[in-house]
């Protein structure tokens, strides 16, 4: 068993935290929330003082930061210049492929071995260490990362070099976001049709039409199998979150001029939504925008 540094233990880092300390590795962790820190030392973890502190003498480091600005960062001050140079590095955040290259050049010039690891999957799949890993990185980074990465997750695949993982994690959520929104549209053109919706459900979850935000994830409340819709949209994966990863779709996009049309018309719903309230309720909420029956005003000075 290893001594780890885990760095960042917010709704998806606690989880992945107690996993490691759970299979025995002594894990010291380190986040600027103390609430965070109580949490995390309640599952088994070690409350580093500092992130130096928590980096001494360990042979991997993970980390699980909101945005690029934070990883730059934590490497910059904490992980380059704290991390024994044999440890293997590992940010599992989800960020912008421009900054996960730099930092993996950066790592790899101070002769570190890093890899980019985002997950799929939310809270509930960081808690029972079931989440899926996309890997960027060399052979010998990703042989290095997967015995830890196979501890919080059920699938780790390697994507390619360094900023692969983020590049694979990006189009996969662009995907997953256009799916969805016209998901919305079609059981809301199906209803105003005279359609059942659950006929609707039945005929196109076996057509054509099929997606996984169809049949696993289904926007209707009390159609196809139980999901945010049937809670009124609490949990799941919130629209914010699904914003942030189609704003660095498009970001990503731009940089290599890809032409993403569905993408970005997506983005923009999300964003209308968000701006209207819906920031905080699961991403397939965005069926009672779509739907002019739901009447929520705008946030003040968001109006659209
Ligand atoms: P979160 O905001 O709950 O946690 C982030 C944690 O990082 C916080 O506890 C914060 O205090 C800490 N932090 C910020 N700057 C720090 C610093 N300089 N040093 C130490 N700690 C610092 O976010 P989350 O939901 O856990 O998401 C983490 C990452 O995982 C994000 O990149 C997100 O996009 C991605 N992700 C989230 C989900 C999800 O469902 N929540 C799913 C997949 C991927």
């Amino acid at each position: 068993m290893a001594r780890v540094a885990f760095i960042g233990l917010g709704n998806m880092g606690g989880g992945m935290a107690a996993n490691l300390a759970k299979a025995g590795h002594e894990v010291h962790a380190f986040d600027l929330s103390s609430d965070a820190m109580e949490r995390a030392a309640a599952k088994g973890c070690t409350p580093a003082a500092s992130p130096a502190d928590a980096l001494a003498g360990v042979e991997a480091v993970v980390t699980m930061l909101p945005a690029g600005r934070h990883v730059a960062e934590v490497y910059r001050t904490a992980v380059l210049l704290s991390a024994p140079k044999s440890a293997i590095l590992m940010d599992c955040s989800t960020i912008d492929v421009a900054t996960a290259k730099t930092v993996a050049g950066e790592a790899g010039a101070a002769g570190f071995t890093m890899v980019d690891a985002p997950v799929s999957g939310g809270i509930a799949a960081a808690d029972a260490g079931t989440l899926t890993f996309m890997v960027g990185g060399t052979d010998e980074g990703f042989a290095a990362a997967q015995p830890f990465l196979d501890v919080m997750g059920k699938t780790v695949i390697h994507a390619g070099d360094a900023g692969a993982g983020q590049a694979a994690k990006i189009c996969n959520n662009m995907l997953l976001g256009a799916t969805m929104a016209a998901t919305c549209e079609a059981f809301v053109l199906a209803q105003k049709l005279g359609l059942d919706l659950q006929t609707f459900y039945d005929i196109s979850s076996k057509a054509s039409g099929q997606s996984w935000s169809m049949t696993s994830y289904c926007p209707v409340p009390g159609v196809g199998p139980e999901t945010p819709a049937d809670r009124d949209y609490e949990g799941g994966f919130a629209t914010a979150l699904m914003l942030k990863d189609m704003k660095l779709a498009m970001e990503a996009a731009q940089s290599v001029g890809a032409y993403v049309p569905m993408g970005g018309e997506a983005e923009e719903l999300y964003q209308r939504f968000a701006d209207r309230g819906g920031a905080g309720k699961d991403f397939s909420a965005l069926i009672k925008m779509i739907d002019d029956s739901w009447q929520v005003p705008p946030a003040p000075g968001n109006a659209k």
